[in-house]
C-alpha cells in the first residue's frame, strides 16, 4: 500500500489498482518483471527477501496478494496451472484421508482424484452435493477435505456453500471451493465460510487465453503459510511472466465479467426461446433449480453457460459446422467465443458411466460468452441452430 491509497479500497480498486507504486526502486506504475531464478545474499548467512525463484518471486507474490485481497483470504500460492493449485491441496493429504468431490465437478479435477486415490495416496468419494440425504451420507465418513464447483463445470448446478461449510465444519472437514467460474468479481467462498479457495487463473482471472495458471487462496495464515512451503517443496509455483500477464489480465476483471456476463444472460435468454433448444443451464434463469442460492450467494451470473439441442448428436454436429463466432475450443473465461461438446472434449475421459451419472449428454454444449457484440452472438448462433436437423 501506498500513501495513495485508502485503509479500505473496494475490490474493483484492488484489481485496477494493484500493483501501482509496490516499485519501491523506481516507482513504476505497472508492477515490474522479475524473472531471475536467483538472488544474491547479502553476506554469508545473510539472504535477503528473496533467495530462490521457486520458493519465492516478487511478481508471483504481488500477484499472490491480489488475489488475497480479492478473494478475502490471509494469503495465497500461485501456481504452473488449475490442476497443480487442485493437487497442492490433494497431494498434501495422507492416504486415510477422504476427499469429498461433486460427481460432476470437472473432467481433470475427476481424473486427478481418481489418479491420486488408484495410487492409494488418498481416499475419494464422488457426490451429488446439491442432494442433502447423500450429501449427509457422505459426510458421516468424515472426510478430511471437501471439494466444492459452484456453478459445476458444465451443467451450471449450483450449491448453497455457507450452508456445505456449516455442515462441514461439523465434523471437521475443511472446505476448498473451486471458484474459477464466477472469479472474485461475483463470488467469495472464503465470506461464505470456506477455508480455501481455487482457481484456474488460466481462466478469467487472467482472461486473455495466452497463460495456463492456477492458484489457491487460504482463509487462515497459518494455512497460506503452510501451502506456500508445500509449493516449494513440490516446486509446482508458477512462472513469473504468467503472473506478470496474469496481473495484467486481473486489471480489468469487473469490467470484463460485467459485459460478458451481460451477453451471457442475453445469449441465455435467445436460447431459453429456440425450438432447437431442449434445455439450457444457466443460474441467471429464473427456471434455474439453483437461482434462488445464485441470487443469495453471488453478484451476478457469470459468462459460463451450457445447453442441450433437441436433436440429439447429429444436431451437435451441425451446430458446430454452422455456429459463427463461437471458436469450437477446450477453455474458457477469455474476452473471446468458445464452444465446447463436453463429452468428446473437457469431459472424455470422465467415461460415458460417470458422465451418464452427472446428467452429461452427448447433446449438451457448453459456452464461455466473450465481450464480442450482444448481436452478433446471436446472429452467430442462430446460423448454429438454423442448421440444426438439416439433411
Ligand atoms: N477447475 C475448473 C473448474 C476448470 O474448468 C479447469 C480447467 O478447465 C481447471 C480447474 C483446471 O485448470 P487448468 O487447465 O489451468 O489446469
Amino acid at each position: 500500500m501506498t500513501d495513495r491509497d485508502g485503509p479500505h479500497p473496494r475490490p474493483q480498486t484492488i484489481a485496477a489498482a494493484h500493483g501501482v507504486a509496490t516499485d519501491p526502486a523506481f516507482g513504476a506504475v505497472a508492477p515490474p518483471l522479475y524473472m531471475s531464478s536467483t538472488y544474491e545474499f547479502a553476506g554469508y548467512e545473510q539472504p535477503r527477501t528473496y533467495d530462490y525463484g521457486r520458493a519465492g518471486n516478487p511478481t508471483r507474490d504481488l500477484l499472490a496478494a491480489a488475489l488475497a485481497k480479492l478473494e478475502g483470504g490471509a494469503g495465497a500460492v500461485i501456481t504452473s496451472s488449475g490442476m497443480s493449485a487442485l493437487d497442492l491441496l490433494v497431494g498434501r493429504l495422507r492416504p486415510d484421508d477422504l476427499v469429498l468431490a461433486p460427481h460432476d465437478c470437472y473432467g481433470g479435477t475427476m481424473r486427478l482424484l481418481k489418479a491420486r486415490a488408484a495410487r492409494g495416496h488418498v481416499s475419494v468419494r464422488f457426490v451429488d452435493q446439491s442432494d442433502e440425504a447423500a450429501f449427509a451420507a457422505a459426510l458421516e465418513e468424515v472426510p478430511a477435505l471437501i471439494l466444492i464447483e459452484t456453478p459445476s463445470n458444465p451443467l451450471m448446478r449450483v450449491v448453497d456453500i455457507a450452508a456445505l461449510c456449516a455442515r462441514a465444519r461439523e465434523v471437521g472437514a475443511l472446505v476448498a471451493v473451486d471458484n474459477t467460474f464466477l472469479s472474485p468479481a461475483i463470488q467469495q467462498p472464503i465470506r461464505l465460510g470456506a477455508d480455501y479457495v481455487v482457481h484456474s487463473t488460466t481462466k478469467y482471472l487472467n482472461g486473455h487465453s495466452d497463460v495456463i495458471g492456477g492458484a489457491v487462496i487460504a482463509a487462515d495464515a497459518v494455512q497460506a503459510g503452510e501451502l506456500r512451503d508445500w509449493g516449494n517443496v513440490v516446486g509446482s509455483t508458477g512462472a513469473p511472466f504468467d503472473s506478470w500477464l496474469t496481473l495484467r489480465g486481473l486489471r480489468t476483471l469487473f469490467a470484463r465479467m460485467e459485459h460478458q456476463q451481460a451477453n451471457a444472460m442475453a445469449v441465455a435468454r435467445y436460447l431459453e426461446r429456440h425450438a432447437a433448444v431442449s434445455k439450457v443451464h444457466y443460474s441467471g434463469l429464473a427456471a434455474h433449480p439453483g437461482h434462488a442460492i445464485a441470487l443469495r450467494q453471488q453478484r451476478g451470473f457469470g459468462a459460463m453457460l451450457s445447453f442441450e439441442l433437441a436433436g440429439g448428436v447429429a444436431a451437435v454436429r451441425q451446430f458446430i459446422e454452422a455456429v459463427k463466432y463461437f471458436t469450437l475450443a477446450e477453455s474458457l473465461g477469455g474476452v473471446e467465443s468458445l464452444v465446447a461438446h463436453p463429452a468428446t472434449m473437457t469431459h472424455a475421459d470422465m467415461g460415458e458411466e460417470a458422465r451418464a451419472a452427472a446428467g452429461i449428454s452427448d447433446s449438451l454444449l457448453r459456452l464461455s460468452v466473450g465481450l464480442e457484440a450482444e448481436q452478433d452472438l446471436i446472429a452467430g448462433l442462430e446460423e448454429g441452430l438454423a442448421a440444426c436437423g438439416s439433411e
